[in-house]
């Protein structure tokens, strides 16, 4: 008899009971916006800005309606004007190049490795070619880069690091958590990210000038003072007037949603953690598939597991995601000529005039995603693994044979 999994890749965990609760005592008050207190009232969406500021250990915290929003913001608190090109990941998702357009600035992508993350000699090159001032280093699927290295050149190309961390929530790079190695770091809140309020995102900074300018810009209609993660009201004075006012607050029905999930993240996180082990360690060693190789300074959140199908045609790879979802694996293959789910690519881009990126060409080829929800078990990831250990095997020998 054949394995087959029945469970589902995009079934969240339910929002905990104790945040349920928090979100009916904020339904009953009334006072969903994140400026409507009652005298001497804290805002949810404060106190979780202090809270989200203390658990990545930096001094400033903003709330924002979601991590493209956060993404954004960054750009305009550092001033990235019309035209001006942006360093970004080819290996991304449409979030990322979509900010950048928001603005009316010009993606400029950098090359992938094999081991998904920014190809470091490209983005020299890039950076010398094109004279850019920011690098929106894209965490794509937790895959971190040589932060010091990134952080080097960095100094040496004068280049402001924004780093996307919508998929390293609770992650971390040397020791110190990811979101901490650039100027700005932007995080999502989004449903299939790590902590889900549905939407959401947050942008955060040790920048005085820089969180004053996001706070602004967020819409806060001279209510910043009413922000505990800001700096002092005297940074506002001098931006008040030339900031404008782009809303994507944040509201306090989903701050109190998110205020025990951030809570219960480190938990969550060694939960991920123990399900990608038990998935990778089901398919190592499997002829013909290649687990994607690790920095030992990076602590990934295992919320998602890519392999590479190293030299496979496209029909074969067809063939497996074909057989796989038969036997109900969902796997995604970033290598389709055409943008489905969530698997576009930056050829797919159309706006921001793609270059070609023929090292990316061949990783995205070879690449498999899967998702990793935390309502997967440990026997669903070992089901799982041996249906796709069986389907990728059966194709192996059979191209071996030919
Ligand atoms: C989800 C995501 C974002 C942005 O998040 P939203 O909250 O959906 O706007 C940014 N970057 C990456 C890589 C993402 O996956």
């Amino acid at each position: 008899m054949t394995t087959r999994f029945t469970g589902s890749f995009t079934q969240q965990e339910p929002i905990p009971q104790d945040a349920i609760e928090a979100a009916i005592r904020v339904m009953r008050s009334g006072r969903l916006h994140r400026y409507n207190v009652a005298e001497g009232e804290r805002s949810q969406t404060a106190a979780l800005e202090v809270e989200f500021a203390a658990y990545l250990g930096v001094r400033y915290c903003l709330a924002v309606a979601s991590g493209g929003y956060a993404l954004g913001c960054a750009l305009r608190a550092l001033g990235v004007a019309p035209g001006a090109p942006v360093l970004t990941n080819a290996f991304t998702l449409a979030p990322v190049p979509g900010a950048i357009a928001a603005i009316g600035a010009r993606p400029v992508f950098v090359e992938s490795t094999e081991s998904l993350t920014i190809d470091l000699a490209h983005l020299e090159a890039q950076a010398a070619a094109t004279g850019a001032k920011v690098l929106m280093l894209s965490h794509m699927r937790g895959h971190q880069p040589d932060m010091e290295a990134v952080q080097r050149i960095a100094r040496d190309h004068g280049l402001w690091i924004i780093e996307d961390c919508a998929h390293t929530m609770g992650g971390s790079w040397g020791g110190a958590p990811s979101g901490t190695h650039g100027t700005i770091a932007c995080f999502s809140a989004q449903t299939y990210k790590h902590i889900n309020s549905g939407e959401g995102g947050f942008l955060t900074t040790n920048d005085p000038e820089l969180a004053a300018r996001a706070v602004l810009l967020s819409g806060s209609y001279m209510l910043y003072d009413r922000h505990e993660a800001a700096p002092e009201p005297e940074v506002f004075e001098r931006l008040r007037t030339e900031v404008p006012n782009i809303s994507g607050r944040m509201d306090n029905l989903r701050a109190a949603i998110l205020r025990p999930q951030l809570a219960a993240l480190p938990d969550q996180v060694a939960r991920w953690a123990a399900l990608h082990d038990a998935m990778e360690e089901g398919l190592r060693n499997t002829p013909g598939l290649a687990l994607i190789a690790r920095d030992p300074k990076a602590v990934r959140v295992g919320s998602s597991l890519q392999f590479r199908l190293p030299n496979w045609d496209g029909a074969a790879v067809r063939s497996l995601v074909a057989a796989c979802k038969a036997r109900g694996v969902e796997l995604k293959w970033f290598g389709d000529d055409i943008a489905r789910g969530y698997t576009s690519r930056y050829d797919h881009w159309g706006y921001a005039a793609p270059p070609d990126l023929p090292q990316t060409d061949r990783v995205l080829a070879a690449l498999i995603d899967m998702r990793l929800p935390l309502t997967f078990s440990q026997d669903d990831c070992r089901v799982i693994a041996e249906v796709i250990r069986e389907e990728v095997m059966a194709r192996a020998r059979r191209a071996a044979a030919e």
